[in-house]
């Protein structure tokens, strides 16, 4: 089909070479393309340029603390639920350089700044990512103060969602309400098609530069079969979830229970590591660093990750606020699922798993949460 006859919101097939196609498409009109790929036993997220770069056949399994990868009977290439990394690495980069500055006789010159970042393409964001790419549009592009990087960063995205087809062991979207179809934020949807003898997707256009590039791809319209076969595939993911989290009064139980002796409990498993807080892909504080050289002729401002799980994060005037772990846990948990509502008028949470899984000691959010409150009747 070409051009015209490709309407946003319609559904079409597309079948394996398409995707090829679609990368090649993508790439020639100055994308560079990120997508998922099999690297040190995880699925995480890097530059793609051939199918064969994907993670056919790999699925992960991934319990409180635990994530492995193992054999699909298919070939599926996103056969997967989510790694450890999120889009946030490339939005809002682990480490950035503010700029440079040189010592001059009178004083010092900053030196050129970073290159303008590059027009990003994800292929193989998850609905509960694109929730969380939301969030950070909201926090970081439409609040009081607008975060001139990460807007750079993310002004000439194109967004390739798939529809989740395997929901992971920590995985609890339906809970929060984000997947594991994509509802919105995406150019284009994918849900993958697996059958004995065809290997195709189904596809929808969100934004008008979606439905143009997929004009350019061999595609169909998509048969009430194959309409069926995917609406079948994301109804058995969410029924499905490995974790469940009841949002009912959430909010008010949390912020009416800050003394509750399951913070003691949870701070006596808690290692004050920050896991939680790197792999999460709404998160996104940060601290700003100065460093010379040894000569003392040049400085290099920094941005990096922080955590609120760090005792120097609050660190102010003399002292931590946050000095203990349980005052540490119950910030962070207390922010994502309650406080953040306040701030910024959504859940921080997207429900992905992914604190749990790569939690070392297995703290489970679902589960903490659950239980403040519930220990005294208060819930
Ligand atoms: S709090 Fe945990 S489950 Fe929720 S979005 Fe962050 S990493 Fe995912
Ligand atoms: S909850 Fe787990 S991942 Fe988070 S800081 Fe504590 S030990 Fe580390």
């Amino acid at each position: 089909m070409t051009g015209s006859e490709l309407s946003i919101g319609c559904k079409y097939l597309l079948p394996l070479a398409g995707l090829q196609a679609l990368i090649e498409v993508l790439a020639t009109r100055g994308y560079l393309v990120l997508g998922p790929a099999l690297r040190d036993g995880a699925i995480i997220y890097d530059e793609i340029t051939t199918l064969a770069d994907l993670p056919a056949g790999w699925t992960d399994q991934q319990d409180a603390g635990r994530y492995q990868l193992a054999r699909r009977d298919d070939n599926a290439l996103f056969g997967y639920a989510v790694g450890p990394q999120s889009w946030k690495k490339f939005l809002l980069p682990p480490t950035e350089t503010i700029f440079t500055a040189h010592r001059t006789a009178d004083g010092f010159a900053i030196a050129e700044r970073a290159p303008p970042p590059p027009k990003f393409a994800f292929l193989g964001v998850r609905a509960c990512e694109l929730a969380a790419i939301a969030i950070q549009d909201k926090v970081l592009l439409n609040g009081p103060y607008t975060d001139t990087s990460y807007q750079s960063r993310r002004s000439k995205n194109f967004l390739i969602a798939v529809n989740c087809g395997t929901a992971g062991g920590t995985c609890f979207c339906v809970s929060m309400q984000t997947g594991p179809a994509a509802q919105s934020g995406f150019d284009l949807a994918l849900t993958e098609l697996i059958t004995p003898g065809a290997h195709e997707f189904l596809v929808t256009a969100g934004t008008r530069e979606g439905a143009e590039i997929l004009a350019t791809l061999p595609t169909q319209p998509a048969t009430p079969n194959h309409i069926a076969q995917a609406d079948a595939i994301i109804a058995h993911t969410a029924a499905n979830m490995g974790r469940t989290l009841d949002t009912t009064g959430l909010k008010d139980r949390l912020q009416a229970n800050l003394t509750a002796p399951q913070w003691d409990d949870v701070a006596a498993r808690c290692l004050s590591c920050g896991n939680c807080t790197m792999v999460c892909p709404t998160c996104f504080c940060t601290s700003v660093e100065d460093h010379s050289d040894l000569s003392g002729q040049t400085a290099t401002r920094t941005r990096r990750w922080d955590s609120c799980f760090t005792l120097d994060f609050s660190y102010i005037h003399g002292g931590s606020v946050r000095a203990e772990p349980a005052s540490r846990y119950r910030q962070w948990l207390t922010h994502k699922l309650a406080n953040w509502w306040d701030q910024f008028g959504t859940s921080g949470c997207t429900g992905c798993g992914r604190c749990v899984t790569w939690c070392p000691v297995g703290i489970d959010i679902t589960a903490e949460a659950a239980a403040i409150g519930s220990e005294n009747g208060n819930t």
